[in-house]
Protein backbone atom coordinates (compact mmCIF):
# COMPACT_ATOMS: atom_id res chain seq x y z
CA UNK A 1 0.00 0.00 0.00
CA UNK A 2 0.86 3.55 -1.27
CA UNK A 3 1.90 6.11 2.23
CA UNK A 4 1.34 9.77 1.95
CA UNK A 5 1.87 12.27 4.43
CA UNK A 6 -1.71 13.76 2.99
CA UNK A 7 -4.47 12.35 0.48
CA UNK A 8 -7.06 15.32 -0.85
CA UNK A 9 -9.68 14.02 -2.52
CA UNK A 10 -11.37 16.19 -5.57
CA UNK A 11 -9.30 18.33 -7.65
CA UNK A 12 -11.80 21.06 -7.44
CA UNK A 13 -11.24 24.37 -6.82
CA UNK A 14 -10.72 24.43 -2.99
CA UNK A 15 -8.74 20.67 -3.80
CA UNK A 16 -6.23 22.37 -6.05
CA UNK A 17 -5.94 25.52 -3.83
CA UNK A 18 -5.39 22.94 -1.34
CA UNK A 19 -2.73 21.01 -3.02
CA UNK A 20 -0.71 24.33 -3.97
CA UNK A 21 -0.18 25.30 -0.20
CA UNK A 22 0.74 21.87 0.96
CA UNK A 23 4.39 21.13 1.32
CA UNK A 24 3.81 17.57 2.60
CA UNK A 25 4.18 14.24 0.16
CA UNK A 26 0.61 14.51 -0.91
CA UNK A 27 -1.92 12.96 -3.44
CA UNK A 28 -4.54 14.07 -4.99
CA UNK A 29 -7.27 11.95 -6.30
CA UNK A 30 -9.60 13.14 -8.96
CA UNK A 31 -12.66 11.39 -10.15
CA UNK A 32 -12.80 12.60 -13.52
CA UNK A 33 -10.65 12.81 -16.36
CA UNK A 34 -9.26 15.90 -15.69
CA UNK A 35 -8.27 18.08 -12.63
CA UNK A 36 -10.37 21.42 -11.88
CA UNK A 37 -12.95 20.91 -15.33
CA UNK A 38 -15.64 22.53 -12.96
CA UNK A 39 -13.85 25.88 -13.00
CA UNK A 40 -14.42 25.94 -16.62
CA UNK A 41 -18.35 26.09 -16.12
CA UNK A 42 -18.04 29.02 -13.71
CA UNK A 43 -19.35 32.56 -14.21
CA UNK A 44 -20.30 30.99 -18.00
CA UNK A 45 -17.27 30.52 -18.85
CA UNK A 46 -15.87 33.48 -17.22
CA UNK A 47 -15.13 32.33 -14.05
CA UNK A 48 -16.06 35.23 -11.58
CA UNK A 49 -13.68 34.09 -9.09
CA UNK A 50 -14.06 36.29 -6.58
CA UNK A 51 -16.01 39.86 -5.73
CA UNK A 52 -14.86 42.83 -3.96
CA UNK A 53 -17.93 43.21 -1.56
CA UNK A 54 -17.43 39.96 0.61
CA UNK A 55 -18.53 40.17 3.87
CA UNK A 56 -20.53 37.56 5.86
CA UNK A 57 -24.07 38.74 4.75
CA UNK A 58 -23.37 37.31 1.78
CA UNK A 59 -23.16 33.66 2.87
CA UNK A 60 -25.63 31.42 5.20
CA UNK A 61 -23.35 31.51 8.48
CA UNK A 62 -21.57 34.33 10.18
CA UNK A 63 -18.99 31.79 11.41
CA UNK A 64 -17.53 32.11 8.15
CA UNK A 65 -15.78 35.13 8.83
CA UNK A 66 -12.99 34.08 11.01
CA UNK A 67 -11.87 32.36 7.91
CA UNK A 68 -12.26 35.04 5.35
CA UNK A 69 -10.30 37.14 7.66
CA UNK A 70 -7.45 34.74 6.90
CA UNK A 71 -7.84 34.64 3.14
CA UNK A 72 -10.16 37.55 1.67
CA UNK A 73 -10.91 38.65 -1.42
CA UNK A 74 -8.37 41.07 -1.68
CA UNK A 75 -5.48 38.33 -0.91
CA UNK A 76 -7.15 36.18 -3.11
CA UNK A 77 -6.70 38.59 -6.01
CA UNK A 78 -3.47 38.87 -5.09
CA UNK A 79 -2.65 35.30 -5.22
CA UNK A 80 -4.00 35.04 -8.51
CA UNK A 81 -1.98 38.06 -10.17
CA UNK A 82 1.17 36.32 -8.25
CA UNK A 83 0.16 33.84 -10.25
CA UNK A 84 0.09 35.73 -13.67
CA UNK A 85 -3.67 36.52 -13.55
CA UNK A 86 -4.84 40.27 -14.40
CA UNK A 87 -7.91 40.59 -13.04
CA UNK A 88 -11.07 43.14 -13.63
CA UNK A 89 -13.79 44.36 -11.69
CA UNK A 90 -17.49 45.01 -13.02
CA UNK A 91 -19.93 46.79 -11.53
CA UNK A 92 -21.45 44.72 -9.00
CA UNK A 93 -17.98 44.09 -7.82
CA UNK A 94 -17.35 40.51 -9.37
CA UNK A 95 -13.88 39.61 -10.35
CA UNK A 96 -13.17 38.18 -13.82
CA UNK A 97 -9.84 37.31 -15.56
CA UNK A 98 -9.23 40.01 -18.02
CA UNK A 99 -9.12 37.44 -20.85
CA UNK A 100 -12.61 36.58 -19.91
CA UNK A 101 -11.69 33.03 -19.69
CA UNK A 102 -12.37 30.63 -17.26
CA UNK A 103 -9.33 28.82 -18.84
CA UNK A 104 -6.53 31.38 -17.82
CA UNK A 105 -7.39 30.69 -14.04
CA UNK A 106 -7.37 27.07 -14.82
CA UNK A 107 -4.11 27.14 -16.46
CA UNK A 108 -2.33 29.17 -14.30
CA UNK A 109 -3.42 26.97 -11.29
CA UNK A 110 -2.37 23.84 -12.99
CA UNK A 111 1.22 25.82 -14.48
CA UNK A 112 1.92 26.13 -10.49
CA UNK A 113 0.73 22.59 -9.64
CA UNK A 114 3.17 21.13 -12.07
CA UNK A 115 5.76 22.63 -10.19
CA UNK A 116 4.83 21.31 -7.08
CA UNK A 117 7.04 18.12 -6.99
CA UNK A 118 5.41 17.12 -3.66
CA UNK A 119 1.98 16.81 -5.05
CA UNK A 120 1.12 13.07 -7.01
CA UNK A 121 -2.06 13.76 -9.41
CA UNK A 122 -4.49 10.74 -9.88
CA UNK A 123 -6.93 11.50 -12.54
CA UNK A 124 -9.91 8.85 -13.26
CA UNK A 125 -9.29 8.00 -9.26
CA UNK A 126 -12.66 7.02 -7.58
CA UNK A 127 -12.53 6.14 -3.77
CA UNK A 128 -14.87 3.97 -2.70
CA UNK A 129 -14.16 3.56 1.04
CA UNK A 130 -12.52 5.36 3.90
CA UNK A 131 -11.85 3.66 6.73
CA UNK A 132 -10.06 5.47 9.99
CA UNK A 133 -6.74 3.73 10.88
CA UNK A 134 -4.21 3.83 13.77
CA UNK A 135 -2.40 6.77 12.23
CA UNK A 136 -4.89 8.00 9.90
CA UNK A 137 -6.70 6.94 7.06
CA UNK A 138 -6.68 3.90 4.01
CA UNK A 139 -8.85 5.45 1.03
CA UNK A 140 -9.75 2.45 -1.58
CA UNK A 141 -10.06 2.70 -5.21
CA UNK A 142 -11.20 -0.26 -7.19
CA UNK A 143 -7.62 -0.43 -8.22
CA UNK A 144 -5.53 0.29 -5.37
CA UNK A 145 -5.76 1.40 -1.43
CA UNK A 146 -3.49 4.37 -0.44
CA UNK A 147 -2.20 5.51 3.53
CA UNK A 148 -2.04 8.97 4.86
CA UNK A 149 -1.71 10.48 8.19
CA UNK A 150 -4.43 13.75 7.29
CA UNK A 151 -7.07 13.18 4.95
CA UNK A 152 -9.04 16.12 2.81
CA UNK A 153 -11.88 15.51 1.83
CA UNK A 154 -12.73 18.65 -1.24
CA UNK A 155 -15.38 16.65 -3.40
CA UNK A 156 -17.36 19.49 -3.65
CA UNK A 157 -21.41 19.19 -2.50
CA UNK A 158 -23.11 16.38 -2.42
CA UNK A 159 -20.66 13.92 -3.79
CA UNK A 160 -18.59 13.43 -0.91
CA UNK A 161 -21.77 12.43 1.26
CA UNK A 162 -20.60 8.46 1.12
CA UNK A 163 -16.84 9.36 2.83
CA UNK A 164 -18.91 11.43 5.54
CA UNK A 165 -21.04 8.24 6.31
CA UNK A 166 -18.20 5.97 6.00
CA UNK A 167 -16.18 8.07 8.69
CA UNK A 168 -19.48 8.82 10.77
CA UNK A 169 -19.31 12.55 10.50
CA UNK A 170 -22.06 14.33 11.33
CA UNK A 171 -23.75 17.00 8.12
CA UNK A 172 -26.82 18.77 7.19
CA UNK A 173 -28.29 17.05 3.94
CA UNK A 174 -27.23 19.05 1.03
CA UNK A 175 -30.12 20.57 -0.81
CA UNK A 176 -29.74 21.84 -4.36
CA UNK A 177 -28.76 26.44 -3.94
CA UNK A 178 -28.81 28.96 -6.74
CA UNK A 179 -30.52 27.69 -9.65
CA UNK A 180 -33.95 29.03 -11.62
CA UNK A 181 -36.89 28.24 -10.27
CA UNK A 182 -40.26 26.95 -12.09
CA UNK A 183 -43.30 28.39 -11.55
CA UNK A 184 -46.52 27.63 -13.52
CA UNK A 185 -46.52 28.84 -17.08
CA UNK A 186 -46.19 32.39 -18.16
CA UNK A 187 -47.74 33.05 -21.34
CA UNK A 188 -45.93 34.87 -23.74
CA UNK A 189 -43.16 35.35 -21.89
CA UNK A 190 -40.31 32.65 -22.45
CA UNK A 191 -37.14 34.40 -22.86
CA UNK A 192 -38.03 38.00 -21.67
CA UNK A 193 -35.44 39.51 -20.03
CA UNK A 194 -36.91 42.37 -17.58
CA UNK A 195 -33.93 44.47 -15.79
CA UNK A 196 -34.57 46.45 -12.48
CA UNK A 197 -37.51 44.70 -11.45
CA UNK A 198 -37.65 44.01 -7.51
CA UNK A 199 -38.62 40.36 -5.96
CA UNK A 200 -40.27 39.79 -2.79
CA UNK A 201 -40.57 36.44 -0.86
CA UNK A 202 -41.01 36.84 3.20
CA UNK A 203 -38.05 39.04 3.99
CA UNK A 204 -36.31 38.42 0.85
CA UNK A 205 -36.19 41.59 -0.94
CA UNK A 206 -33.51 42.16 -3.82
CA UNK A 207 -33.73 44.10 -6.89
CA UNK A 208 -32.19 42.95 -10.23
CA UNK A 209 -32.65 41.46 -13.80
CA UNK A 210 -35.26 38.71 -14.32
CA UNK A 211 -35.41 36.35 -17.11
CA UNK A 212 -38.76 34.72 -18.02
CA UNK A 213 -38.93 31.12 -18.85
CA UNK A 214 -42.05 29.29 -20.47
CA UNK A 215 -42.63 27.39 -16.71
CA UNK A 216 -39.88 29.43 -14.81
CA UNK A 217 -37.98 32.13 -14.07
CA UNK A 218 -34.18 32.96 -13.74
CA UNK A 219 -31.55 35.73 -13.30
CA UNK A 220 -29.26 36.50 -10.55
CA UNK A 221 -31.71 37.73 -8.18
CA UNK A 222 -33.58 34.67 -8.80
CA UNK A 223 -30.73 32.37 -7.86
CA UNK A 224 -30.28 34.03 -4.59
CA UNK A 225 -33.64 33.72 -3.85
CA UNK A 226 -33.37 30.32 -4.38
CA UNK A 227 -30.65 30.03 -1.95
CA UNK A 228 -32.85 31.89 0.31
CA UNK A 229 -35.77 29.33 -0.46
CA UNK A 230 -33.28 26.28 -0.41
CA UNK A 231 -31.83 27.05 3.35
CA UNK A 232 -35.19 26.95 4.36
CA UNK A 233 -36.63 23.90 2.74
CA UNK A 234 -39.11 26.00 0.71
CA UNK A 235 -40.81 23.68 -1.86
CA UNK A 236 -43.92 26.70 -2.96
CA UNK A 237 -44.93 29.55 -2.78
CA UNK A 238 -46.11 33.06 -4.29
CA UNK A 239 -43.46 35.67 -5.33
CA UNK A 240 -43.70 39.10 -5.75
CA UNK A 241 -42.22 40.75 -8.57
CA UNK A 242 -42.64 45.23 -8.87
CA UNK A 243 -41.69 45.26 -12.08
CA UNK A 244 -41.15 48.93 -12.32
CA UNK A 245 -38.95 48.95 -9.74
CA UNK A 246 -37.47 52.41 -10.52
CA UNK A 247 -41.29 54.06 -10.69
CA UNK A 248 -42.80 54.67 -7.59
CA UNK A 249 -46.48 53.80 -7.88
CA UNK A 250 -47.90 57.13 -7.57
CA UNK A 251 -45.30 58.11 -10.42
CA UNK A 252 -46.79 55.56 -12.04
CA UNK A 253 -50.30 56.37 -11.52
CA UNK A 254 -49.36 59.46 -13.22
CA UNK A 255 -47.44 57.69 -16.15
CA UNK A 256 -50.92 56.05 -16.63
CA UNK A 257 -53.24 58.41 -16.60
CA UNK A 258 -51.14 60.58 -18.83
CA UNK A 259 -50.83 58.11 -21.84
CA UNK A 260 -54.51 56.94 -21.10
CA UNK A 261 -56.11 60.64 -21.59
CA UNK A 262 -53.41 61.61 -24.63
CA UNK A 263 -54.08 58.36 -26.35
CA UNK A 264 -57.87 57.22 -25.52
CA UNK A 265 -58.08 55.00 -29.09
CA UNK A 266 -54.83 52.54 -27.99
CA UNK A 267 -55.78 49.58 -26.57
CA UNK A 268 -54.93 48.26 -23.31
CA UNK A 269 -51.48 46.48 -24.20
CA UNK A 270 -50.24 49.32 -26.52
CA UNK A 271 -50.92 51.67 -23.10
CA UNK A 272 -48.73 49.37 -21.21
CA UNK A 273 -46.43 49.14 -24.08
CA UNK A 274 -44.92 52.53 -23.30
CA UNK A 275 -43.71 51.35 -19.95
CA UNK A 276 -43.22 47.33 -20.38
CA UNK A 277 -41.81 45.41 -22.57
CA UNK A 278 -44.80 44.32 -25.04
CA UNK A 279 -44.98 40.48 -24.13
CA UNK A 280 -45.49 41.87 -20.52
CA UNK A 281 -47.48 44.54 -22.12
CA UNK A 282 -49.92 41.87 -23.44
CA UNK A 283 -49.60 38.71 -20.83
CA UNK A 284 -50.92 41.73 -17.67
CA UNK A 285 -53.57 43.43 -19.97
CA UNK A 286 -55.05 39.58 -20.55
CA UNK A 287 -54.65 38.94 -16.82
CA UNK A 288 -56.54 41.80 -16.13
CA UNK A 289 -59.01 40.71 -18.55
CA UNK A 290 -58.56 44.09 -20.55
CA UNK A 291 -56.57 43.01 -23.69
CA UNK A 292 -59.67 44.30 -25.82
CA UNK A 293 -60.01 47.18 -24.24
CA UNK A 294 -59.23 50.94 -24.93
CA UNK A 295 -57.79 53.24 -23.21
CA UNK A 296 -61.07 55.36 -23.00
CA UNK A 297 -63.21 52.85 -22.14
CA UNK A 298 -60.72 52.06 -18.86
CA UNK A 299 -62.35 53.55 -15.30
CA UNK A 300 -60.45 54.25 -12.12
CA UNK A 301 -61.09 51.00 -10.86
CA UNK A 302 -59.01 49.40 -13.85
CA UNK A 303 -56.34 52.33 -13.94
CA UNK A 304 -55.56 50.82 -10.24
CA UNK A 305 -55.58 46.77 -11.16
CA UNK A 306 -53.31 48.26 -13.80
CA UNK A 307 -50.54 49.73 -11.34
CA UNK A 308 -51.45 47.42 -8.61
CA UNK A 309 -50.49 44.56 -10.92
CA UNK A 310 -47.19 46.17 -12.33
CA UNK A 311 -45.97 46.93 -8.94
CA UNK A 312 -47.24 43.41 -7.27
CA UNK A 313 -47.00 41.07 -10.20
CA UNK A 314 -47.42 37.37 -8.29
CA UNK A 315 -45.80 33.98 -9.47
CA UNK A 316 -46.41 31.27 -8.38
CA UNK A 317 -43.06 29.32 -7.86
CA UNK A 318 -43.61 24.98 -7.94
CA UNK A 319 -40.34 24.07 -7.68
CA UNK A 320 -36.55 24.02 -8.21
CA UNK A 321 -34.72 24.07 -11.81
CA UNK A 322 -32.16 20.96 -12.15
CA UNK A 323 -29.11 23.71 -12.69
CA UNK A 324 -27.82 24.32 -9.50
CA UNK A 325 -24.57 25.83 -9.38
CA UNK A 326 -24.13 25.21 -5.58
CA UNK A 327 -25.48 23.03 -2.61
CA UNK A 328 -26.13 24.23 0.82
CA UNK A 329 -25.65 21.77 3.51
CA UNK A 330 -22.53 19.70 4.71
CA UNK A 331 -20.46 19.55 7.14
CA UNK A 332 -21.07 22.59 10.27
CA UNK A 333 -18.40 24.96 10.81
CA UNK A 334 -19.36 24.51 14.87
CA UNK A 335 -17.76 21.11 14.36
CA UNK A 336 -14.75 22.37 12.34
CA UNK A 337 -12.07 23.36 14.17
CA UNK A 338 -9.59 27.01 13.31
CA UNK A 339 -8.20 25.46 10.27
CA UNK A 340 -11.13 23.20 9.39
CA UNK A 341 -10.37 19.81 11.06
CA UNK A 342 -12.57 17.98 12.25
CA UNK A 343 -13.16 18.08 15.89
CA UNK A 344 -13.89 14.53 16.84
CA UNK A 345 -12.36 12.59 13.47
CA UNK A 346 -8.59 13.98 14.07
CA UNK A 347 -6.95 14.73 10.73
CA UNK A 348 -10.21 14.75 8.88
CA UNK A 349 -10.21 18.27 6.86
CA UNK A 350 -12.81 19.80 4.97
CA UNK A 351 -13.05 22.19 2.30
CA UNK A 352 -15.63 23.69 -0.38
CA UNK A 353 -18.70 22.83 -0.66
CA UNK A 354 -18.58 20.00 1.83
CA UNK A 355 -18.46 22.77 4.91
CA UNK A 356 -21.80 24.16 5.61
CA UNK A 357 -21.29 27.09 4.16
CA UNK A 358 -22.70 28.68 0.83
CA UNK A 359 -22.92 31.94 -0.91
CA UNK A 360 -25.09 33.96 -3.05
CA UNK A 361 -24.17 34.46 -6.54
CA UNK A 362 -21.34 37.05 -7.60
CA UNK A 363 -17.80 35.42 -6.94
CA UNK A 364 -18.69 34.16 -3.20
CA UNK A 365 -18.40 30.42 -3.52
CA UNK A 366 -15.28 30.42 -5.34
CA UNK A 367 -13.83 33.04 -2.42
CA UNK A 368 -14.95 30.36 -0.23
CA UNK A 369 -13.42 27.04 -1.91
CA UNK A 370 -10.41 29.44 -2.55
CA UNK A 371 -10.15 30.38 1.00
CA UNK A 372 -11.09 27.24 2.76
CA UNK A 373 -8.42 25.41 0.62
CA UNK A 374 -5.63 27.77 1.79
CA UNK A 375 -6.12 27.42 5.35
CA UNK A 376 -6.09 23.85 5.42
CA UNK A 377 -3.15 23.38 3.03
CA UNK A 378 -1.44 25.76 4.77
CA UNK A 379 -1.71 23.89 7.99
CA UNK A 380 -1.67 19.98 7.07
C1 LIG B 1 -22.25 26.18 -13.82
C2 LIG B 1 -21.64 26.73 -12.57
C3 LIG B 1 -21.18 28.03 -12.55
C4 LIG B 1 -20.62 28.55 -11.38
N1 LIG B 1 -20.14 29.82 -11.42
C5 LIG B 1 -19.57 30.33 -10.30
C6 LIG B 1 -18.98 31.61 -10.34
O1 LIG B 1 -18.86 32.24 -11.39
N2 LIG B 1 -18.49 32.11 -9.17
C7 LIG B 1 -18.53 31.41 -7.99
O2 LIG B 1 -18.08 31.93 -6.97
N3 LIG B 1 -19.05 30.17 -7.95
C8 LIG B 1 -19.54 29.62 -9.08
N4 LIG B 1 -20.04 28.35 -9.03
C9 LIG B 1 -19.91 27.57 -7.78
C10 LIG B 1 -18.46 27.09 -7.62
O3 LIG B 1 -18.01 26.50 -8.82
C11 LIG B 1 -18.35 26.07 -6.48
O4 LIG B 1 -18.91 26.60 -5.32
C12 LIG B 1 -16.92 25.66 -6.23
O5 LIG B 1 -16.32 25.13 -7.39
C13 LIG B 1 -16.87 24.62 -5.10
O6 LIG B 1 -15.54 24.21 -4.95
P1 LIG B 1 -15.22 22.77 -4.36
O7 LIG B 1 -13.76 22.63 -4.34
O8 LIG B 1 -15.97 22.56 -3.11
O9 LIG B 1 -15.85 21.74 -5.39
P2 LIG B 1 -15.69 21.58 -6.94
O10 LIG B 1 -15.05 22.77 -7.54
O11 LIG B 1 -17.01 21.12 -7.41
O12 LIG B 1 -14.63 20.41 -7.08
C14 LIG B 1 -14.88 19.11 -6.66
C15 LIG B 1 -13.96 18.17 -7.41
O13 LIG B 1 -14.02 16.90 -6.83
C16 LIG B 1 -14.21 15.92 -7.83
N5 LIG B 1 -14.92 14.81 -7.21
C17 LIG B 1 -16.23 14.74 -6.87
N6 LIG B 1 -16.50 13.58 -6.26
C18 LIG B 1 -15.33 12.91 -6.19
C19 LIG B 1 -14.95 11.64 -5.67
N7 LIG B 1 -15.84 10.85 -5.10
N8 LIG B 1 -13.66 11.27 -5.75
C20 LIG B 1 -12.73 12.06 -6.35
N9 LIG B 1 -13.03 13.27 -6.88
C21 LIG B 1 -14.32 13.69 -6.79
C22 LIG B 1 -14.99 16.62 -8.90
O14 LIG B 1 -14.83 15.98 -10.16
C23 LIG B 1 -14.37 18.01 -8.86
O15 LIG B 1 -13.23 18.09 -9.69
C24 LIG B 1 -20.56 27.77 -10.19
C25 LIG B 1 -21.02 26.46 -10.22
C26 LIG B 1 -21.54 25.94 -11.39
C27 LIG B 1 -22.03 24.52 -11.41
Amino acid sequence: MQKYEVIIIGAGASGLMCALQTTKPTLLLEAGDRVGKKILATGNGKCNLTNNQVSAQCYNTPLVTRYLARFNQEQTKQYFNDLGLFIYVDEAGRCYPLSNSANSVLDLLLRALSLKSNVQVVTNALPQNITQAADGFVVSTAQQSYACRKLVLATGGNSGTQYLNQLQVKYQNFVPSLMGLKTTKNKGLAGVRVSNVRVKFADFDEVGEVLFKDGGISGIVIFNLSAYLARRKIQTGKIALDLLAGVSTSQLQTMVQHSLQHNPRYSVPEILTGFLHKSLARNLAERLGLAQKLAGELNATHMDKLVELIKNYTVSFTGYADNNQVYTGGVDLADLDENLQHKTVCGLYLTGELVNVDGVCGGYNLQWAWTSGKIVGENL
